[in-house]
Protein backbone atom coordinates (compact mmCIF):
# COMPACT_ATOMS: atom_id res chain seq x y z
CA UNK A 1 0.00 0.00 0.00
CA UNK A 2 1.32 3.15 -0.69
CA UNK A 3 -0.03 6.27 0.57
CA UNK A 4 0.35 9.47 -1.83
CA UNK A 5 3.27 11.40 -1.41
CA UNK A 6 4.34 14.91 -2.82
CA UNK A 7 4.85 13.54 -7.08
CA UNK A 8 1.35 11.93 -6.49
CA UNK A 9 -0.07 15.15 -5.33
CA UNK A 10 1.60 17.49 -7.52
CA UNK A 11 0.48 14.81 -10.19
CA UNK A 12 -3.39 15.62 -9.62
CA UNK A 13 -2.82 19.22 -8.79
CA UNK A 14 -1.58 19.81 -12.84
CA UNK A 15 -3.90 17.39 -14.18
CA UNK A 16 -6.96 19.63 -12.49
CA UNK A 17 -5.23 23.18 -13.35
CA UNK A 18 -6.18 23.63 -17.05
CA UNK A 19 -9.64 23.19 -16.12
CA UNK A 20 -9.38 26.58 -13.93
CA UNK A 21 -11.00 29.10 -13.36
CA UNK A 22 -14.27 27.43 -13.45
CA UNK A 23 -17.73 27.99 -11.50
CA UNK A 24 -19.47 25.67 -9.21
CA UNK A 25 -22.90 25.57 -9.83
CA UNK A 26 -23.77 22.72 -7.52
CA UNK A 27 -22.34 20.19 -4.67
CA UNK A 28 -22.95 16.78 -3.48
CA UNK A 29 -21.76 15.37 -0.45
CA UNK A 30 -21.99 11.60 0.60
CA UNK A 31 -23.58 10.72 4.32
CA UNK A 32 -20.29 9.80 5.40
CA UNK A 33 -18.72 13.38 4.81
CA UNK A 34 -18.43 14.57 8.10
CA UNK A 35 -15.66 11.89 8.80
CA UNK A 36 -13.24 13.74 6.23
CA UNK A 37 -14.08 17.07 7.54
CA UNK A 38 -12.35 19.11 10.53
CA UNK A 39 -14.32 22.16 10.01
CA UNK A 40 -17.96 23.31 9.06
CA UNK A 41 -18.68 23.80 5.31
CA UNK A 42 -18.88 26.10 3.40
CA UNK A 43 -21.28 26.19 0.45
CA UNK A 44 -18.65 26.96 -2.64
CA UNK A 45 -21.93 27.24 -4.80
CA UNK A 46 -21.50 30.19 -6.77
CA UNK A 47 -18.01 30.65 -6.39
CA UNK A 48 -15.48 30.27 -8.62
CA UNK A 49 -12.19 28.15 -7.87
CA UNK A 50 -9.43 30.09 -9.40
CA UNK A 51 -6.35 28.04 -8.07
CA UNK A 52 -4.90 25.05 -6.72
CA UNK A 53 -1.24 24.95 -4.31
CA UNK A 54 -0.02 22.89 -2.69
CA UNK A 55 2.63 22.29 0.22
CA UNK A 56 4.02 19.09 0.54
CA UNK A 57 1.62 16.60 0.64
CA UNK A 58 -1.48 19.25 1.48
CA UNK A 59 -3.59 20.62 -1.25
CA UNK A 60 -5.16 23.87 -1.10
CA UNK A 61 -8.02 25.29 -3.72
CA UNK A 62 -8.46 28.87 -3.51
CA UNK A 63 -12.14 30.72 -4.72
CA UNK A 64 -12.42 34.17 -5.86
CA UNK A 65 -14.28 35.15 -2.60
CA UNK A 66 -10.71 34.25 -0.44
CA UNK A 67 -12.19 31.23 1.33
CA UNK A 68 -10.16 27.90 0.55
CA UNK A 69 -10.74 24.41 0.93
CA UNK A 70 -7.04 22.22 2.47
CA UNK A 71 -6.83 19.17 1.42
CA UNK A 72 -4.80 16.14 2.78
CA UNK A 73 -5.06 12.98 0.83
CA UNK A 74 -4.12 10.75 4.20
CA UNK A 75 -3.78 6.97 3.04
CA UNK A 76 -5.55 7.18 0.09
CA UNK A 77 -7.79 10.03 -0.89
CA UNK A 78 -7.77 11.76 -4.30
CA UNK A 79 -9.29 14.57 -6.33
CA UNK A 80 -10.72 13.16 -9.60
CA UNK A 81 -11.64 15.49 -12.81
CA UNK A 82 -14.06 14.66 -15.40
CA UNK A 83 -17.01 15.64 -17.90
CA UNK A 84 -19.46 13.25 -16.30
CA UNK A 85 -21.30 12.98 -12.89
CA UNK A 86 -18.36 10.78 -11.36
CA UNK A 87 -20.09 7.37 -10.06
CA UNK A 88 -16.52 5.62 -8.49
CA UNK A 89 -17.91 4.23 -4.99
CA UNK A 90 -16.51 6.60 -1.65
CA UNK A 91 -16.90 10.06 -3.30
CA UNK A 92 -17.51 12.43 -0.29
CA UNK A 93 -17.56 15.51 -1.85
CA UNK A 94 -18.18 16.15 -5.42
CA UNK A 95 -18.40 20.21 -7.80
CA UNK A 96 -20.01 20.54 -10.80
CA UNK A 97 -18.84 23.08 -12.15
CA UNK A 98 -18.85 25.33 -15.42
CA UNK A 99 -15.96 27.00 -17.24
CA UNK A 100 -15.13 27.30 -21.05
CA UNK A 101 -15.23 23.86 -21.63
CA UNK A 102 -18.36 23.47 -20.93
CA UNK A 103 -19.62 21.27 -17.70
CA UNK A 104 -16.58 19.73 -15.37
CA UNK A 105 -16.80 17.83 -12.27
CA UNK A 106 -14.20 17.55 -9.42
CA UNK A 107 -14.58 15.52 -6.90
CA UNK A 108 -12.76 13.73 -3.80
CA UNK A 109 -12.48 10.19 -3.81
CA UNK A 110 -11.27 8.40 -0.40
CA UNK A 111 -11.81 4.41 0.42
CA UNK A 112 -10.26 4.81 3.84
CA UNK A 113 -11.34 7.62 4.81
CA UNK A 114 -8.24 9.22 6.70
CA UNK A 115 -7.60 12.74 4.48
CA UNK A 116 -8.81 15.71 5.79
CA UNK A 117 -10.84 18.52 4.70
CA UNK A 118 -10.80 21.80 5.98
CA UNK A 119 -12.81 25.01 4.81
CA UNK A 120 -11.70 28.13 5.99
CA UNK A 121 -11.40 31.51 5.39
CA UNK A 122 -8.40 33.47 4.01
CA UNK A 123 -7.03 34.39 7.65
CA UNK A 124 -7.60 30.69 9.11
CA UNK A 125 -5.99 29.05 5.79
CA UNK A 126 -3.08 31.31 5.85
CA UNK A 127 -2.74 30.50 9.54
CA UNK A 128 -3.16 26.58 8.70
CA UNK A 129 -0.67 26.48 5.37
CA UNK A 130 2.24 28.94 7.76
CA UNK A 131 2.41 25.81 9.82
CA UNK A 132 2.46 23.32 7.67
CA UNK A 133 6.94 23.08 7.07
CA UNK A 134 9.64 24.09 4.15
CA UNK A 135 7.94 22.15 0.76
CA UNK A 136 10.94 19.89 -0.35
CA UNK A 137 10.29 20.95 -4.29
CA UNK A 138 10.83 25.05 -2.91
CA UNK A 139 13.65 27.05 -3.64
CA UNK A 140 13.97 27.12 0.92
CA UNK A 141 15.00 23.46 0.56
CA UNK A 142 18.17 24.16 0.60
CA UNK A 143 21.54 22.54 1.91
CA UNK A 144 22.13 25.02 4.40
CA UNK A 145 17.98 24.61 5.54
CA UNK A 146 19.05 20.86 5.90
CA UNK A 147 22.63 21.16 8.13
CA UNK A 148 20.52 23.61 10.39
CA UNK A 149 18.03 20.77 11.28
CA UNK A 150 20.36 18.30 11.44
CA UNK A 151 22.83 20.71 14.14
CA UNK A 152 19.14 21.24 16.17
CA UNK A 153 17.91 17.64 16.21
CA UNK A 154 21.31 15.95 16.18
CA UNK A 155 20.21 12.72 18.16
CA UNK A 156 17.53 12.11 15.30
CA UNK A 157 17.92 8.91 12.77
CA UNK A 158 17.92 10.62 9.48
CA UNK A 159 15.57 8.88 7.03
CA UNK A 160 12.58 8.82 10.14
CA UNK A 161 13.52 12.35 10.34
CA UNK A 162 12.60 13.23 7.36
CA UNK A 163 8.96 11.66 7.42
CA UNK A 164 8.29 14.50 9.83
CA UNK A 165 6.45 16.72 7.58
CA UNK A 166 7.02 20.48 10.02
CA UNK A 167 10.65 19.87 8.59
CA UNK A 168 10.11 18.13 5.29
CA UNK A 169 7.11 19.04 3.69
CA UNK A 170 6.10 16.46 1.19
CA UNK A 171 9.00 13.55 2.09
CA UNK A 172 7.27 10.43 2.78
CA UNK A 173 8.19 6.61 2.90
CA UNK A 174 9.73 5.85 -0.73
CA UNK A 175 11.13 9.45 -0.82
CA UNK A 176 13.38 8.90 2.60
CA UNK A 177 14.58 5.43 1.60
CA UNK A 178 15.37 6.52 -2.12
CA UNK A 179 17.05 10.18 -1.07
CA UNK A 180 19.00 8.06 1.60
CA UNK A 181 20.42 5.77 -1.50
CA UNK A 182 21.05 8.68 -4.01
CA UNK A 183 23.20 11.43 -0.96
CA UNK A 184 25.18 7.58 -0.04
CA UNK A 185 24.30 7.77 3.39
CA UNK A 186 22.34 4.80 5.47
CA UNK A 187 19.27 6.02 6.71
CA UNK A 188 19.98 5.16 10.29
CA UNK A 189 22.85 7.60 10.45
CA UNK A 190 21.97 10.17 13.05
CA UNK A 191 21.60 13.87 12.03
CA UNK A 192 24.22 15.47 14.39
CA UNK A 193 26.61 13.27 11.70
CA UNK A 194 25.99 14.64 8.33
CA UNK A 195 28.32 17.14 7.07
CA UNK A 196 27.50 19.81 4.53
CA UNK A 197 28.50 17.48 1.49
CA UNK A 198 25.47 15.11 2.68
CA UNK A 199 23.25 17.63 3.38
CA UNK A 200 23.56 19.02 -0.15
CA UNK A 201 23.87 14.88 -1.63
CA UNK A 202 20.23 15.39 0.32
CA UNK A 203 18.95 18.29 -1.88
CA UNK A 204 20.02 16.88 -4.73
CA UNK A 205 18.89 13.50 -3.83
CA UNK A 206 15.30 14.97 -3.05
CA UNK A 207 15.40 17.12 -6.34
CA UNK A 208 16.45 14.04 -8.60
CA UNK A 209 13.62 11.52 -7.22
CA UNK A 210 11.23 14.13 -7.45
CA UNK A 211 11.92 15.26 -11.07
CA UNK A 212 11.74 11.11 -12.30
CA UNK A 213 8.73 10.29 -9.68
CA UNK A 214 6.78 13.62 -11.31
CA UNK A 215 7.58 12.41 -14.94
CA UNK A 216 6.10 9.16 -14.76
CA UNK A 217 2.71 10.51 -12.58
CA UNK A 218 3.96 9.04 -9.08
CA UNK A 219 4.37 5.51 -7.96
CA UNK A 220 1.96 2.24 -7.67
CA UNK A 221 1.47 -0.62 -5.75
CA UNK A 222 -1.47 -2.74 -5.97
CA UNK A 223 -4.49 -1.06 -4.63
CA UNK A 224 -2.70 2.02 -4.28
CA UNK A 225 -2.67 5.25 -5.54
CA UNK A 226 -4.60 6.81 -8.87
CA UNK A 227 -4.37 9.83 -10.35
CA UNK A 228 -6.70 12.77 -11.18
CA UNK A 229 -8.10 10.97 -14.02
CA UNK A 230 -8.50 7.05 -11.91
CA UNK A 231 -5.02 6.32 -13.90
CA UNK A 232 -2.20 4.68 -11.88
CA UNK A 233 1.45 6.11 -11.78
CA UNK A 234 4.61 3.80 -13.05
CA UNK A 235 7.36 5.40 -11.24
CA UNK A 236 8.56 2.42 -10.01
CA UNK A 237 11.41 1.84 -12.89
CA UNK A 238 13.10 4.80 -11.35
CA UNK A 239 13.47 3.54 -7.72
CA UNK A 240 17.02 2.21 -7.04
CA UNK A 241 16.37 0.44 -3.81
CA UNK A 242 12.42 1.19 -2.39
CA UNK A 243 11.51 -2.58 -2.63
CA UNK A 244 14.33 -3.08 -5.14
CA UNK A 245 16.16 -6.83 -5.07
CA UNK A 246 19.30 -4.89 -6.26
CA UNK A 247 20.84 -1.79 -5.89
CA UNK A 248 20.03 0.55 -8.92
CA UNK A 249 23.22 2.71 -8.13
CA UNK A 250 25.80 0.01 -8.19
CA UNK A 251 24.13 -2.86 -9.89
CA UNK A 252 25.24 -5.69 -7.76
CA UNK A 253 24.64 -5.30 -4.22
CA UNK A 254 21.43 -6.96 -2.42
CA UNK A 255 19.00 -4.66 -1.06
CA UNK A 256 18.70 -4.73 2.30
CA UNK A 257 15.41 -4.11 3.91
CA UNK A 258 15.03 -3.02 7.89
CA UNK A 259 11.92 -1.70 9.93
CA UNK A 260 12.29 1.99 11.13
CA UNK A 261 10.07 3.11 13.09
CA UNK A 262 7.32 0.63 11.44
CA UNK A 263 8.42 1.73 8.00
CA UNK A 264 9.63 -0.41 5.61
CA UNK A 265 13.00 0.73 4.73
CA UNK A 266 15.92 -0.30 1.84
CA UNK A 267 19.50 0.83 1.41
CA UNK A 268 22.32 -0.76 0.01
CA UNK A 269 25.19 -1.57 1.98
CA UNK A 270 27.58 -1.10 -0.81
CA UNK A 271 26.71 2.12 -1.68
CA UNK A 272 25.48 3.88 1.80
CA UNK A 273 27.81 4.52 5.02
ZN1 LIG B 1 24.64 -0.07 -4.28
Amino acid sequence: MIIPELPEVETIRRQLLPHLPTLVVDMNVSPVVSSILKTEMFSPVGKTLIDINRVGKVMDFIFDDGNHIISGLGMSGAWRFDKQYITEKHTHIQFECQNSEGQIFIAYVDPRRFGKCHFLDEVEAMKKLDALGVDISSDQFTSEYVLTLCKRFPNKEIKPFMLEQKYFAGIGNYIASEVCAHASILPTRLAGSLTNKECKGIVSGVKLVLSGSLEKRGLTFSGGHTDATGKKGDALDNLVVFHQSVCGICEKTKVIKIEMKGRGTFYCPACQK
